[in-house]
């Protein structure tokens, strides 16, 4: 790689404001079975960015959403494309900020330059309803424009809970899936599992049996 790409890649990396840098390479696919290596590794050629298509990682805490997301983000970065990356907080904190200077327009249109947005951790909080639309017209404006990878803990059928409003969670989940490939993760907590804790706190309680 040329010494310019390889800095202009750094820059695009310092740019997307990744959490923490997790790779591919990093990413332990035994522990997580769930994850459909061939398919991630598909994604990681990354044709679907040019497609401006989207991806959705679902899956309980702890499962590598974040991970796999930010891994993809890197690849982007690496091959060129520009990137950002925040939390569904941050991202409808941002435009709702932009709204109220008058500026979410040209905040949206600004926002069509990254090839690839990343909203992570959809539905750890519930949205306020005014917000939850900021998020709709996110994913509108993107629509066939640029990319989205989402991830979130909870499945579509509790978006429109998650959003406080069932017709604005149908019309961003429909523009969301209409180009998307979607991963669902299981199993336990990866964080939990290295600590020794994956244990269901059930199995520490006495059952009815051991107390008899
Ligand atoms: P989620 O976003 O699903 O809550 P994360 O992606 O943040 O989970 O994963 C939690 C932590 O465990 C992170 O430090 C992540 O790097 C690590 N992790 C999760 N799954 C794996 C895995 N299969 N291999 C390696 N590290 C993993
Ligand atoms: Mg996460």
């Amino acid at each position: 790689m040329f010494a310019r790409d390889a800095s202009g890649a750094r820059m695009r990396v310092r740019a997307a404001g990744f959490p923490a840098l997790k790779t591919l390479e990093d990413f332990d696919w035994s522990a997580q079975p769930s994850a459909e290596r061939p398919l991630v590794l598909h994604l990681a050629q990354l044709a679907w960015i040019e497609e401006q298509a989207n991806v959705c990682f679902f899956g309980p805490p702890g499962t590598g959403k974040t991970h796999l997301a930010v891994a993809l983000g890197l690849k982007a970065c690496e091959r060129g494309y520009r990137v950002a990356f925040a939390t569904a907080q941050e991202w409808v904190s941002w435009l709702e900020q932009a709204q109220d200077r008058n500026q979410l327009e040209a905040e949206l249109r600004r926002l069509e330059r990254y090839h690839l947005l990343i909203v992570d951790e959809v539905g750890y909080l519930p949205l306020e309803r005014q917000v939850a639309n900021l998020l709709c017209a996110l994913v509108s404006r993107r629509y066939e424009r640029g990319s989205i990878i989402v991830t979130s803990n909870r499945g579509f059928e509790q978006w429109g809970e998650i959003l406080g409003d069932a017709m604005v969670a149908a019309a961003l989940i429909d523009r969301l899936v209409h180009h998307a490939t979607m991963i669902t993760l299981k199993g336990k907590s990866y964080r939990l599992s290295e600590r020794g804790l994956d244990v269901t706190p059930a199995a520490h309680a006495p059952s009815l049996r051991d107390s008899a």
